[in-house]
């Protein structure tokens, strides 16, 4: 591992504090050293209370914050003696010992303070670093860890035992602190855990912090790990069905919609192949740290069809603990592994999903390294079931209130790139759905970069690609909860007499056959999806009031029209819902230039502006109410409604 340490960047931040924001961000920037929030730091300050007498602060990481990018007020100042002396007492419940974290913070506005706080106190140094190092854990995750952390750093570190995480463990660091700190101790392991580096300045603490992985990859040097065969799946492999059930199943479990997001990578594929998979992956999670987000196996090593009776036994099994919280944290797993697909991470969001699979990448790293060393060892399942850490998880729930509408479901929207797709994208992004796009136009894979969105450059007249773009929409999300249709063509205005096949033909096959495709394709997902899944269509007041000169156009969206509603008839009797909403001069999308617009206004012998609003009501229809509307059609507020026909044009008067 390379030290990172910059004096020239260091000095740009300034103070005690500023160097301890510096000396974060190196550490955060390490996955192998932290993850997603995980770790904390520290720095003693002493500052003047409102009175003017100097008070030893402890500023410590908040709750909540990454490492990587956290700044000075994401630190919480906290009375350093009082956290100090918490530790005389004999006990102290989680909520008790939550109440006195939160009590000692001498800043109102700051964030909760972390878990671990306590440690960072009773540590006498400066600055005090913690991470949770794979090599470290790969190490301590053995039979045989503590002698092997002893013989790798001799003296030099204080090792404490594992203690479950809260007040028990700062009471038992208390003790052993007292007994073993030595102006000699350079860190402090805490078996399957992570480590503490410290020092009188920033730069110090990381040094010794980087200092004491780099003896332990070292020391993991003469263990290399055996090299696997891995058999890849056939790429040809279609499993959208497979995981829109495993997903069902997973959501019941949840009792809300989960995303799943399946790795099928070589380093995925070679663990869950493994012939010791049934027991290494039922060992419980690396570090404490990643409890809560892990969760623990319940799939060994069969087909994703196998799934569902696993997962009833493990959902018993769970229910008849009586310290099992299920309505804290639901039993739902947060990795499943199969040796055909790799690993299939799950959260309830895209994010949290992103977040599950990189702690077991990582995990899995830490268990083929303790494997090769000895063998892997954690907390047993039954302890990290048992953790009372709900009272703080209940906590940090109640904080986050209310779930945004769509979360945890998937929402997929064609001719995506711009005009009303784009804008179907972000309202039920906004909702808090994951959505894939689909576009001809290449850039849709550029046109958010986030982990709930996912861009895929489709050709609707390819059933080929449509097919290839749900199964990418399974393995990125786990299903498909809600379908707009919206790509489709307005070709130039023609009378009948003047029309070519070719065109008529090109505006059906856009317009009408690429829904029937997708339509059929996407139903088996619709059909698992946890809410129940939901259709909307992007009609056109052409349906109820065609024009002249748009023959093409508006036939093949009047036949879109009877397909959506022989679709609403058909998957009633799956709680399939289709609606359809009919737009009218929606003018900004790609197609209506400043240019265009002009010509067509002067034809009508109007101004652009009379001509927007040449409706009933006379307003301008955006395609973000298009897109506000197709969301809304999705949510609970249509949840007995399906063949609605909804206008969205500021009233017509030839509908009317
Ligand atoms: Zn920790």
């Amino acid at each position: 591992m390379q030290n990172q340490w910059n004096p020239e960047v260091a000095a740009h931040f300034p103070g005690d504090l500023g160097q301890c924001v510096y000396a974060s961000r190196l550490l955060g920037a390490d996955p192998d050293l932290v993850l997603h929030g995980g770790g904390n730091t520290s720095v003693k300050i002493v500052r003047p209370t409102i009175f003017g007498e100097p008070e030893a602060l402890l500023y410590v990481k908040g709750s909540g914050s990454d490492l990587a990018r956290i700044a000075a007020q994401d630190f919480a100042p906290v009375r350093l003696d009082h956290l100090r002396r918490l530790t005389t007492l004999e006990t102290l419940s989680d909520s008790q010992w939550h109440n006195e974290l939160r009590g000692s913070v001498v800043d109102a506005s700051a964030p909760p303070v972390s878990v671990e706080a306590m440690l960072h106190a009773l540590l006498p140094a400066k600055y005090v670093f913690h991470t949770h190092s794979d090599a470290v854990l790969a190490i301590t995750n053995t039979p045989g860890g503590a002698e092997r952390i002893r013989a790798i750093y001799g003296d030099t570190v204080v090792i404490v035992p594992y203690v479950r995480p809260g007040f028990p463990v700062a009471k038992h660091c208390a003790a052993i602190f007292q007994a073993e700190l030595s102006a000699r101790t350079t860190g402090v392991v805490l078996l399957r855990h992570g480590l503490f580096s410290f020092g009188e300045t920033a730069q110090a603490a990381y040094d010794q912090m980087i200092s004491l992985v780099n003896q332990a990859e070292a020391y993991l040097a003469s263990y290399p790990v055996p090299p696997a065969p891995v058999n890849m799946p056939d790429p040809q492999l279609i499993l959208r069905q497979e995981l829109a059930e495993l997903r069902l199943a997973i959501s019941g479990a949840a009792g809300t919609p989960m995303i799943l997001a399946t790795h099928s990578d070589e380093q995925t594929l070679r663990f869950a192949q493994r012939p010791d998979l049934a027991v290494i992956s039922q060992q419980g999670p690396a570090t404490p740290d990643h409890v809560i987000r892990t969760k623990r196996v319940p799939m060994l090593g069969r087909n994703v069809a196998a799934f569902r009776a696993d997962y009833e036994a493990y959902v018993q099994e769970h229910q008849s603990r009586t310290s099992f919280a299920l309505t804290m944290l639901d039993p739902a797993p947060r990795v499943v592994l199969d040796p055909a697909l790799g690993m299939v991470a799950v959260g309830r969001s895209a994010q949290e999903a992103h977040i599950s699979g990189e702690i077991y990448r990582h995990t899995m790293t830490i268990i083929a390294q303790a494997t090769a060393i000895e063998s892997y060892l954690s907390e047993s399942a039954a302890e990290v079931f048992d953790f009372e850490y709900w009272e703080l998880e209940q906590a940090k729930l109640k904080r986050q209130g209310r779930p945004p509408m769509f979360a945890g479901e998937i929402g997929l929207v064609t001719g995506a790139a711009s005009g009303i797709g784009k804008a179907c994208v972000e309202s039920l992004l906004a909702r808090g759905a994951a959505v894939v796009g689909l576009d001809i136009n290449p850039t849709i894979a550029q046109l958010f970069d986030r982990p709930d969105f996912l861009g895929i450059r489709c050709d609707v007249t390819s059933e080929e690609q449509i097919i290839q773009a749900l199964e990418r929409t399974a393995r990125a999300f786990g299903g498909l909860d809600m379908l707009i249709l919206n790509a489709g063509i307005f070709p130039p205005s023609r009378r009948i007499e003047a029309m070519p096949t070719a065109e008529w033909r090109r505006t059906m096959t856009i317009n009408l056959d690429s829904n029937l495709i997708l339509m059929r394709e996407a139903h088996a997902l619709l059909k698992h999806a946890p809410r129940r899944g939901r259709v909307a269509i992007i009609g056109s007041k052409n349906v109820p009031a065609p024009g002249p000169g748009a023959g093409a156009y508006s036939a093949s969206k009047a036949a879109l029209n009877q397909l959506a509603r022989v679709a609403a008839l058909e998957w009633g009797q799956d709680g399939i819902r289709v609606n359809s909403l009919h737009p009218n001069a929606v003018f900004d999308t790609g197609l209506w230039t400043e240019e265009v617009l002009q010509a067509r206004a002067k034809n009508y012998g109007l101004t652009v502006e009379q001509y927007k609003t040449n409706n009933v009501l006379q307003i301008e229809v955006t395609s973000r109410d298009v897109a506000e509307l197709a969301a809304e059609m999705c949510g609970p507020l249509f949840a007995k409604t399906t063949a609605s026909q909804v206008p969205v044009d500021g009233g017509n008067d030839r509908v009317i």
